[in-house]
């Protein structure tokens, strides 16, 4: 059976400051309702290619300069990031990025407000945030800042399903985290996937615990898509096995 492709990236170059080149055609398909793995080394291009699909690249002096960027099958790639949020698309950034003087439970607020189907809807879906990151409940007086990292990341995500985006892109949500902590956040992505349909793209230097989650896995390696498949086949993939899952 076919899947729909929500999210299509064809051989989009990047370029910041008008100078550095970073990703030099770079193309992938989202298939909705999927949890699609961006693997590869530190600097490879996985946030840039992140930050060309959520419209953050301007802020940063970057643009797209070649190639397209669909969604549900029209052109976004000039499109800023809020209005990709009303589209459905949101990101996640790497590093949580919570609002530090704001609690849990108002940071979790900041995600809804694009939405105007009112107030009952929001706390109803505040309640489904705290039913994945119960965690969360626990902290949700707690000033953010003050919070732990892992709390953090879970606030970021959490935020993210607030604006009830058709697709999440997050990057790098192990980021600096224990291992333990890392599996119980994406046990979370992929219940978020399962029960609410919620398409992931996740940029992840951890590729071991990635292609674990994920369905479909792309590697980039400086610029460029240079294998790709499904996560089962890569995690059995000799060279996939020697270089990024450091075992030969
Ligand atoms: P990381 O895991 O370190 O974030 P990454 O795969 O996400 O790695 P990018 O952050 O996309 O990689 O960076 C790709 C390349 O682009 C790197 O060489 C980086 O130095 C460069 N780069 C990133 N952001 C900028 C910027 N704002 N201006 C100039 N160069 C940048």
């Amino acid at each position: 059976t076919q899947t729909e492709t929500v999210l299509e990236v064809n051989n989009i170059e990047v370029i910041y400051n008008h100078v550095i080149l970073v990703l030099k055609g770079v193309s992938l398909k989202v298939p909705k309702g999927g949890i699609t793995a961006l693997l590869g080394g530190n600097g490879a291009g996985k946030t840039t290619t992140l930050k060309a699909i959520s419209g953050l690249l301007a802020s940063e002096r970057g643009e797209v300069t070649k190639g397209s960027i669909l969604h549900n099958g029209e052109n976004t790639a000039e499109k800023d990031p809020a209005d990709l949020v009303k589209r459905g698309v949101v990101q996640v950034m790497e590093g949580r990025h919570c609002f530090e003087h704001l609690t849990v439970e108002e940071n979790l607020l900041t995600g809804a407000y694009t939405r105007s189907d009112g107030k009952g809807a929001v706390a109803a879906d505040l309640e489904m945030v705290y039913n994945y990151f119960p965690r969360l409940r626990e902290r949700r007086k707690s000033q953010a800042g003050y919070t732990s990292g892992g709390e953090q990341q879970m606030t970021a995500i959490g935020r993210a399903l607030m604006s009830r985006p058709e697709t999440i892109l997050l990057d790098e949500p192990s980021m600096g985290l224990a291992p333990q902590l890392v599996e119980q956040i994406f046990g979370i992505v992929k219940s978020v996937n399962e029960n609410e349909g919620v398409t992931f793209l996740l940029a992840e230097q951890n590729t071991n615990v990635a292609l674990r989650f994920a369905h479909y896995g792309y590697i980039l390696e400086s610029g460029r898509v240079v294998m790709d498949g499904p996560a089962a086949e890569l995690r059995e993939n000799p060279d996939v096995k020697e270089f990024y899952l450091g075992m030969s």
